[in-house]
């Protein structure tokens, strides 16, 4: 493929891009196909001969979109956004333009520095205390990561290092094999899975504390947990706090966690990957109260924010504290900075390789504006709290609990079993997705407003395409 070729098979792309986007409100969120379609439609073999790009975008017309389950569409509502924006498509396409790999900052020192710059900005915009961020005159600073999940792993691995190095330095004698075994993190039951799976990879206990009835772990219980541990000769390490929880949206009090966290020296680690992009809004931020006694935090761009995954902005108190614990040298990667003003990524994550992530969150944060980008956050909460009053009309429904940010679960009165059947119905018919939750072991149907392109509308739709199913099925159990 040549450069024209290239400009003719990108434009198109584009174009294509634009008509799914304006036409995605007629088409169903829920594809109809059954397993292996695309397994049975594709030749088994890669081709011998090169492609005309042409006869690869009638194949992505005619056999990819069919099996597409469309996050983008404004009756998706199931889990939480995945965000994206013709802003973030450009960054991510300009990124693939120049395809370095920004492992250091003489691998291409714009891509560490437009990352320094993206990461101040996003956390001056999110309300993010000054020391966390590359331009206070302390070692904090931001750094993209693929994923909360990766996040949530490095400060576990950092915070172990962090513990072995403490306690070596107080008593040389000890063996860091000893001390490893019996490390421990916390978290709260209503932790997202990839909490509980970083536990797993980073070969540490992982306790998970039973939240009060608001789904929110509490201080004292945290402190118990603690006592119990060093009674038994454990090492509390880790804790992970969830600043808007997957299944209800409940924030974990960071003011109680916090000094429970400092007192005994043990990292704290906050989990704000949907509900943190709030804090834009400055009506948010009493629920991130007490975010400065933490070591590290992290907030998904790619998810409320219009910017396409994968882009996790982590923002840590020390770098140091990453780079003690993931500095393995070689002569091909002789650094030349290694302070965390202008890090080298590398010694900030888990991989070698990186990707230019810090584009896309450019191009989206000058093309919406802090302003632009406040607005989307504010109609999608309040399109959330029009579909709860919707609901709530309905007086066979209950909403259970408040509304809170974009998410509002709900239930049918009779009961989980018919709740359970209202939903499996909706999903069956394909027209609006939604996801299972749980709020004080009742079963509830969970509506997240996703969707950037989501309107009053498509609300409006979604609530009366519920209202039908629940119809008919009620008028059955008649
Ligand atoms: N933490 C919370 C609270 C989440 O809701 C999710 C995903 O929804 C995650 C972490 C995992 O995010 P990621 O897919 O970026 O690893």
């Amino acid at each position: 493929m040549d450069a024209q070729q290239f400009r003719e098979f990108g434009k198109a792309a584009i174009d294509m891009i634009a008509d799914y986007v304006e036409n995605i409100r007629d088409i169903d969120v829920l594809p109809s196909v059954e397993p292996g379609y695309l397994l049975d439609s594709l030749p088994e073999d890669a081709p011998e001969q090169p492609e005309d790009w042409k006869d690869i975008l009638k194949d992505f017309n005619q056999a990819v979109v069919p099996g597409i389950t469309h996050w983008h569409s404004p009756r998706f509502h199931a889990f939480y956004p995945t965000g994206t924006s013709y802003a973030s498509i450009v960054g991510n396409l300009l990124s693939d333009g120049l395809s370095v790999i920004g492992f250091s900052w003489l691998a291409s020192p714009a891509c560490t520095e437009l990352e320094v710059v993206t990461m101040n900005w996003l956390g001056k915009l999110l309300g993010i205390p000054e020391e966390f961020l590359h331009c206070s005159s302390g070692p904090g600073g931001g750094v993209i990561q693929g994923s909360a999940s990766e996040a949530t792993l490095v400060g576990l691995l950092a915070a172990k290092e962090k513990t072995v190095r403490k306690l070596m330095k107080i008593d040389p004698s000890l063996d860091e094999d000893e001390i490893k075994p019996k490390l421990v993190a916390y978290t709260s039951d209503q932790c997202n899975s990839s909490v509980e799976k970083a536990g797993l990879l980073g070969s540490m206990k992982m306790r998970l504390l039973k939240a009060d009835a608001d789904g929110r772990l509490r201080g004292e219980t945290l402190k118990n947990a603690f006592e119990e541990d060093k009674a038994q000769g454990l090492i509390p390490c880790y804790v992970i706090a969830n600043v808007g929880t997957t299944g209800t949206c409940a924030f974990d009090p960071l003011y109680e966690l916090g000094p429970v966290c400092n007192e005994a020296d043990v990292w704290l680690h906050v989990d704000a990957a949907y509900a943190g992009a709030a804090f834009m809004c400055p009506e948010y931020r009493h629920l991130m109260k007490g975010i400065e006694y933490s070591d590290s935090i992290d907030v998904n761009a790619h998810k409320w924010m219009p910017v396409s995954f994968d882009c996790s902005a982590m923002w840590v108190k020390d770098g140091y504290d990453l780079v003690k614990a993931f500095d393995v040298q070689r002569i091909y990667l002789d650094d030349v900075k290694t302070e965390t003003k202008i890090p080298d990524y590398r010694h900030w994550q888990i991989p070698l390789g990186r990707r230019f992530r810090a584009l896309k969150l450019w191009t989206v944060m000058r093309i919406y504006g802090a302003e632009g980008l406040r607005k989307h956050i504010r109609d999608q909460i309040s399109l959330a709290q029009y579909f709860a009053k919707l609901v709530r009309a309905d007086e066979r429904f209950l909403v259970e609990p408040e509304q809170s940010m974009g998410l509002v679960c709900f239930r049918l009165k009779g009961g989980d079993k018919i709740t359970k059947q209202l939903l499996e119905n909706l999903t069956e018919k394909k027209k609006v997705f939604m996801v299972a939750g749980t709020y004080r072991e009742r079963y509830m149907i969970r509506f997240v407003v996703c969707s950037r392109l989501t309107k009053k509308e498509d609300i409006d739709f979604s609530w009366k395409h519920i209202k039908d199913e629940a119809d008919i099925l009620c008028s059955d159990k008649i």
